[in-house]
């Protein structure tokens, strides 16, 4: 982290878990959890959950946001959600291209780009999901593989619109594995990223940028990771959805 030059910021993805119930409680159970943080508090939730979620964690500092937007302000799009909808929710924050979402659900660097321009328009904050899959990283593409993707989903993204954009490297191969990047190899795609969006912004823009990382990050990690000078937070699945030990990561991000 480097927090004279950038906010670091913990986010949890809960994927597809909690219900608007379930939701409520998690989020009393962690309030007082994070109350004191330095850091940012974000949780991604399902959209069912959203209105329970923001209602849960009003008046305190955990922010919350969902995991896809679709670029259409309406339509024909079954199973959609988009900025219009959500800007009445509470909602703050966006996922954007996670690897779920482009292994499973056919998303593509053009959708991506979409999807991120959709979400800035709408005033959202975008947490932009890149990264390389272990044969991609055993053939020694991970570089080009950031770069490419970090590049197609910023195009016509503006110096200014790019304040409002996160990026989270989420090696494929350490997403709901057990099997985290080492704090070196985290630090290394990072700093590459940065550099990434100083050849397509400048150096000011590249620094002011929040690069999370994200694959496993849990309570006994965190710190290590989070201690590395250019992984500027988390995006978290599975610990987040353990208060206790989303807390703990929060601290880890709260260390100066
Ligand atoms: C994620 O969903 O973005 C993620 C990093 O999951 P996990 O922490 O479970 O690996």
């Amino acid at each position: 982290m480097n927090t004279a030059l950038r906010k670091t910021v913990i986010a949890g993805n809960w994927k597809m878990n909690n219900t608007p119930s379930e939701t409520k409680a998690m989020i009393a159970e962690l309030r007082p959890l994070v109350a004191d943080a330095t850091c940012d508090v974000v949780l991604c939730v399902p959209y069912v959950d959203v209105f329970a979620a923001v209602e849960a964690a009003a008046g305190s500092n955990i922010k919350i946001g969902v995991e896809n937007i679709h670029w259409a302000e309406k339509g024909a799009y079954t199973g959609e959600i988009s900025a219009k909808m959500l800007a009445e929710t509470g909602a703050e924050y966006v996922i954007v291209g996670h690897s779920e979402r482009r292994q499973y659900f056919n998303e593509t660097d053009k959708t991506v780009n979409l999807r991120t321009k959709a979400a800035l328009a709408g005033g959202f904050k975008v947490i932009l999901c890149v990264g390389e899959t272990l044969d991609q990283r055993r053939s020694g593409y991970t570089f080009e593989v950031v770069r490419h993707q970090t590049a197609m989903a910023l195009t016509g993204v503006s110096a200014d619109e790019l304040k409002n954009v996160i990026i989270a490297y989420e090696p494929v191969w350490a997403i709901g594995t057990g099997e985290t990047a080492t704090d070196e190899q985290a630090n290394e795609v990072n700093c590459y990223i940065r550099k990434v969006l100083a050849d397509l912004y400048c150096e000011n823009c590249a620094n002011a940028t929040t690069i999370q990382y994200g694959g496993s990050m849990n309570a006994g990690n965190a710190a290590g990771l989070l201690a590395q000078p250019d992984v500027d937070g988390g995006l978290i699945g599975g610990a987040s959805l353990k208060p206790v030990d989303f807390s703990v990561i929060v601290k880890a991000g709260s260390a100066e």
